[in-house]
């Protein structure tokens, strides 16, 4: 080790007295900074669920019916709306080794992208959907136009996020088994009109599901897998210490010599002055940037005053 002492601390920041170092024998790391200021920050953190599916539609088209179907979640299903007020995953067993993840997003209705009724949140799950299948009450049993229920949940996605309304789709016309032909057909139509897959099921008796299951798996095959968010580090600016360059400048006045460098307040709070190692750092450092050498050019004198910053130092030969 470096027993060569150049400078002691005599005093200053937390008032240090004088000090001698003794070679440490015990041979566990003592060596420690104290460190810098951390940095804090805001961050606002947004959880997506991971499905490759998503179901959208209006409150009560069958949505949940349709998950508790195909896969062994139980999401609630009741004849109201906003039955489901959390997204509910399940998994679809197509076959042995092939599955995939279909989500359940509640409550998607006109305003949603604005913030009316709990559209919003649940929204953005859609964003890590691979592929959407958008389903209507086909049979209008609540009074509802299942043509203008679809364009209008569009429009939801649209204002929500562009990207997310380019996502594919399949359009699914739900509760056959209470509609009429007319009705099932004037929606298929409307619906291929617009280039869209589509689909008829009735989700209470099964009829029709495992076509769309089968559809959604031969789909995903051929679709990019979830896309991924990489983060982007900044580095920091920071003050670097180039071994070579003169980047100090010393100054002596009445006996005291001021030692002046950009990058050295950073250095010494990393510094911890009663710790033997790391002065010894800290001498290291002095000397590989050519202070200790210039303050002898100087002709710096044993016991002098060297001041760096506001700490002051003894110069030891
Ligand atoms: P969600 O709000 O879209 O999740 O709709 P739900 O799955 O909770 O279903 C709403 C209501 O519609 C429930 O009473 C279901 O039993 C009923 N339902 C769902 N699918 C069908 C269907 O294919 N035919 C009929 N007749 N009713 C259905
Ligand atoms: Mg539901």
């Amino acid at each position: 080790s470096d027993n060569d002492q150049h400078i002691v601390a005599k005093g200053g920041r937390g008032g240090w007295g004088n000090q001698h170092f003794a070679t440490p024998t015990r041979q566990i790391p003592r060596f420690a900074k104290p460190g810098l200021d951390g940095e804090e920050y805001e961050v606002v953190l947004e959880l997506k669920l991971l499905a490759d599916v998503g179901l959208v539609g209006f409150p009560n088209v069958g949505k949940s019916t349709l998950v508790s179907v195909v896969s062994s979640a139980k999401p609630k299903i009741a004849n109201y709306h906003f039955t489901t007020i959390t997204p509910v995953l399940g998994v679809v067993k197509v076959e042995e080794e092939k599955s995939f993840v279909m989500a359940d997003i509640p409550g998607l209705i006109e305003g949603a992208s604005d913030g009316v009724g709990l559209g919003h949140a649940f929204l953005r799950h859609i964003d890590r959907c691979r592929l959407i299948v958008h389903i209507v009450d086909v049979s209008g049993s609540e009074d509802r136009d299942p043509k203008e229920d679809f364009i209008a949940i569009n429009k939801e996605l649209v204002n929500f996020n562009e990207d997310i309304a380019k996502r594919p789709q399949i359009a699914v016309a739900n509760k056959i088994d209470m509609a009429t032909d007319e009705q099932v057909q004037e929606f298929k139509e409307f619906v291929e009109e617009q280039g869209y897959t589509f689909f008829a099921m009735s989700a209470v008796t099964s009829v029709g599901v495992q076509d769309i299951v089968y559809e959604v798996w031969n789909r995903l095959e051929k679709l990019p897998p979830i896309k991924e968010y990489t983060p982007t580090f900044v580095k920091k600016e920071k003050e670097t210490f180039s071994p070579d360059g003169k980047d100090f400048k010393i100054t002596m006045n009445a006996g005291v010599y001021y030692v002046d460098a950009p990058w050295m307040e950073s250095v010494l709070v990393g510094t911890d002055i009663d710790d033997y190692e790391s002065l010894q750092y800290f001498q290291r450092l002095l000397r590989q940037k050519g202070i200790i050498d210039e303050l002898e050019a100087m002709g710096v004198n044993e016991g002098d005053t060297v001041r760096i910053l506001e700490f002051s130092f003894d110069y030891i030969r």
